[in-house]
C-alpha cells in the first residue's frame, strides 16, 4: 500500500528512537545542564515496537535507522535489531550512533543483522570533543569505529556537525580520518531545531563554505549523483575521495523528505521541526485493532504538508526555535528524543 502526503510524498523510511537518554552532551543537541526524560513506563517494548514498524511497513516504509538519544544505551538493543531484521518488508536497517558503547555492541549487532552503521564524530581531536560533547570519549568512539569494521561492518558513514568557530577548520582532517577506517563522512550544517537553544545564524557553517574550504585544500571539487530522496549531496576530491554534505539549513530538502519518526514512548512525528505528534502508544496499548492503527497513521499521513526546515529559512531574523522555558515543558520537542 501507498500512501502519499498532501505534498505527494511517499512515506519510505522511519526513524526509531529507542532512547531518549545519551551518554554525551553535544553543544547543538543538548546543552543544558537538566533535562526532562520521557517517564520509563512509557517507553515502548520490543514487541510494541515491532508491532508498529509492521504498520508503516504496509504504508511503504522499507528502512529504518535505529536511532536516539544514543541507541546503544537501549538494553538488549540486538534483540530488537534481530526481530526487525526478520521483516520481509524491510530492506535496510541502519543505526546512527555516537560510537562511544560500540567497540562491546558491534559484533552483536552484525550476528543480529544489522546492514549498516553511521557513527557521529565532529571532531578527531581528543581536547576539542571533551570540550564539544562534555565528555572525555573520543578513544572510546574510535575504539568503536574499528571494531565496527572488524566486525564486518563495511559502508561506514562518519556523520559531522560542523559549526563555525568550533570544527571548521577540521575539514581535512576529519575526510582523512574517513579515508582511513575506509567510512564516508558527511558533513551536516548546524540546524535550530528543537534542543539547539545556542543555535544562531552566524554559527552556521553553509555547505557554500564548506565547499569553498575543501577546495582550498584539495583542489576542485565535482558533485557525484545521488538519490533524488537522499538527505545528502555526494562529491568527490580530485583523488576520487568521496563525501556528502547535508545542507538542511541552507538549501533544505523537504520536497522529496519520505522520512517518518517514532519517539521511543511511540509518538509519531512527521517533521523535525514539529511541535506535535500522533500517540501511537495509547491506542496501541488499548488494544486498538491492527485496521484502527493502519487508518489512523494513513490518515496522518496522508494530512501531513510539514516542510519545517524550508519555513525556518524564510524567518527574517532567525534565533532559537524553541524557547527554552518550552522545551522543557515537553521532551518531545527535543532532538535527542526525535532522533535526527
Ligand atoms: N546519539 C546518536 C548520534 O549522535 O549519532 C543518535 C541521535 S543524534 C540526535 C542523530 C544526529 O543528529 C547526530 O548525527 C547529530 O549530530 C545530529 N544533530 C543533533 N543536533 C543537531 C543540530 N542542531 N544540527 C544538526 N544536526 C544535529
Ligand atoms: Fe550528541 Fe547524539 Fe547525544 Fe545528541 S543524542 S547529545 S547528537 S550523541
Ligand atoms: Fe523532512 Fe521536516 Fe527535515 Fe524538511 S525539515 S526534510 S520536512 S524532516
Amino acid at each position: 500500500m501507498s500512501v502519499l502526503d498532501t505534498l505527494g510524498r511517499p512515506v519510505r523510511s522511519l526513524r526509531l528512537s529507542v532512547t531518549d537518554r545519551c551518554n554525551l552532551r553535544c553543544h547543538y543537541c543538548m546543552p543544558e545542564d537538566e533535562y526532562v526524560w520521557l517517564p520509563r513506563e512509557d517507553v515502548l517494548s520490543f514487541e510494541e515496537t515491532a508491532q508498529l514498524a509492521d504498520l508503516f511497513g504496509q504504508l511503504g516504509v522499507d528502512r529504518i535507522r535505529l536511532t536516539g538519544g544514543e541507541p546503544l544505551l537501549r538494553r538488549n538493543l540486538p534483540s530488537l535489531v534481530a526481530q526487525l531484521a526478520e521483516r520481509p518488508w524491510l530492506s535496510e536497517l541502519t543505526l546512527t550512533t555516537n560510537g562511544v558503547l560500540l567497540a562491546d555492541a558491534a559484533t552483536e549487532l552484525k550476528a543480529a543483522g544489522l546492514h549498516r552503521i553511521t557513527v557521529s564524530l565532529d571532531t578527531v581531536q581528543p581536547d576539542r570533543f571533551t570540550s564539544l560533547t562534555r565528555r572525555d570519549a573520543l578513544p572510546k568512539v574510535l575504539a568503536g569505529i574499528d571494531a565496527a569494521r572488524r566486525a564486518g561492518f563495511v559502508d561506514l558513514k562518519i556523520d559531522s556537525v560542523i559549526t563555525k568557530g568550533d570544527n571548521d577548520d577540521e575539514l581535512g582532517d576529519l575526510l582523512e580520518f574517513g579515508r582511513s577506517v575506509g567510512a564516508e563522512v558527511r558533513f551536516i550544517e548546524y540546524m535550530d531545531v528543537g534542543g539547539a537553544t545556542h543555535w544562531r545564524p552566524d554559527a552556521v557553517f553553509s555547505r557554500a563554505a564548506m565547499l569553498e574550504r575543501l577546495a582550498g585544500l584539495y583542489g576542485p571539487i565535482e558533485p557525484l549523483p545521488s538519490p533524488a530522496s537522499a538527505p545528502a549531496d555526494r562529491f568527490q576530491l580530485p583523488d576520487g575521495l568521496a563525501f556528502g554534505i547535508i545542507a538542511s539549513t541552507t538549501q533544505p530538502f523537504c520536497r522529496t523528505c519520505d522520512r517518518a519518526r517514532l519517539t521511543a514512548d511511540g509518538v509519531l512525528l512527521l517533521c523535525l521541526y514539529a511541535q506535535h505528534g500522533t500517540d501511537l502508544r495509547r491506542p496501541l496499548r488499548a488494544g486498538a485493532s491492527r485496521e484502527t492503527l493502519l487508518n489512523l497513521l494513513q490518515a496522518v499521513w496522508k494530512g501531513r504538508a510539514d516542510r519545517g526546515a524550508e519555513e525556518r529559512r524564510s524567518v527574517r531574523d532567525r534565533g532559537t526555535y524553541i524557547p527554552l522555558r518550552v522545551l522543557k515543558k515537553d521532551a518531545h520537542l527535543e532532538m535527542h528524543t526525535r532522533g535526527g
